[in-house]
């Protein structure tokens, strides 16, 4: 919301109740490099198409079923996200900014037509415009999965419509990927989708089977290799942790085995969170399934982190990587920015980060169990 003040009422013109009855679909996530870069949502499909991974379930998308959107439904919203977007920038022609979105244009907006301020959709334009209108995000959990030239129209539409867009990212399913050749992920990368987040959070085959992930390490392998070769900027989550205790040695390896060749641009760091909804939970409970401690979790990162000879990113830009540098826990171990570390000039600073976390006390750091509320794990 907008915080607006009453000293800003100026002589400008838009339609508030056009914007108002213009609406578009958004889902309920994005990974966070997304929201730091002020992405526009746009909802191509809904929910997860797989829903199946013992460690996530699809409860953040209610377990509900998959659907692909309709080119003309998208369109409809992306019509719409043209209309609030055009009405925005001549308030901000109107104001003197020559086009260009400040915060004084949404105060003004605002002040003048305050239900504005209870519109997400035009909060979510205007937001994206401040910051340049620069990158959009596809949403739900796997937009790959629609059919190649329904996501090309898509693409050539989103960008004719909103020509500022550099940047146009989605999640992706490696087994997707992997089903989809060459030529297509091609001709989607030519479209102007230009980067794939990727779940690989393993790349232990023993590991992907237990959390029934629905894909094996080869599959990774292959997927994100093609789609790098087809242009793709690619950004990868591991997930520490998610083997427990027992399966550390052999999640730590074949992550850094898969890692290394698959080369990514990013890789995006996503310790592992039980919660009592997931079916890991009830292996918990039998105690078939163990947590590893802070120092624990190090220790598989360092595992992981020494075998890599990559050339890409390592970035922690999640709250979930809660090692501290000290018992205030005002500063994280690793820096949490979505640029991360660079390989592998700074390899060796993320292993010397290593070493000063596990020096430290482990109280210092944070259990998963703090975070997630549940003490007597
Ligand atoms: S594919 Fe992704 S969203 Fe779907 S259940 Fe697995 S981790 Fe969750």
């Amino acid at each position: 919301m907008l915080d607006a003040t009453s000293d800003h009422h100026r002589q400008v013109e838009f339609n508030s109740e056009k914007i108002l009855a213009s609406t578009f679909e958004s889902g309920p996530i994005r990974p966070p490099s997304e929201g730091g870069s002020h992405s526009l949502l746009l909802r191509t499909t809904r929910n997860c198409p797989w829903n199946r991974c013992k460690f996530c379930y699809g409860i953040i998308y209610n377990r509900a079923i998959f659907e692909r959107r309709s080119v003309d439904d998208i369109k409809k919203d992306i019509d719409s996200i043209k209309t609030i977007s055009d009405e925005i920038t001549s308030v901000s022609t109107q104001l003197g900014y020559k086009g260009k979105v400040t915060r004084d244009v949404g105060i003004t907006m605002v002040n003048l037509a305050p239900r504005l301020n209870t519109s997400q959709n035009f909060l979510m334009v205007l937001n994206w415009l401040m910051f340049g209108g620069k990158t959009a995000f596809l949403q739900d959990a796997n937009s790959l999965n629609m059919k190649t030239n329904s996501i090309v129209a898509v693409l050539n539409y989103l960008k004719k419509n909103c020509p500022t867009l550099d940047r146009i990212t989605s999640y992706a399913r490696s087994r997707t990927l992997d089903r989809k050749t060459f030529e297509e992920l091609s001709e989607i990368r030519k479209a102007g989708l230009t980067r794939l987040h990727v779940g690989l959070e393993t790349g232990d085959d023993e590991l992907l089977k237990y959390m029934d992930k629905g894909v094996t390490s080869d599959q990774h392998v292959d997927a994100c290799r093609k789609a790098k070769q087809a242009g793709f900027e690619l950004s990868v989550y591991v997930m520490i942790d998610l083997g427990g205790r027992g399966m550390s040695d052999q999640h730590a390896a074949n992550t850094a085995r898969v890692l290394n060749k698959i080369d990514p641009d990013f890789i995006r760091l996503r310790p592992f969170a039980l919660g009592p909804d997931l079916p890991v939970f009830e292996d918990y409970e039998k105690g078939v399934f163990r947590l590893s401690s802070p120092h624990q979790r190090l220790e598989e990162l360092k595992n992981i982190v020494s075998s890599l000879t990559i050339t890409g990113r390592m970035c922690f830009d999640h709250f979930l990587n809660c090692w501290y540098t000290d018992s205030s826990r005002r500063t994280t171990l690793f820096k949490q920015d979505y640029e991360g570390y660079k390989f592998p000039e700074q390899k060796n600073l993320v292993l010397e980060l290593i070493e000063k976390g596990l020096q430290s006390d482990e109280s210092v750091h944070m259990h998963v169990q703090e975070i997630i509320g549940m003490k007597n794990l």
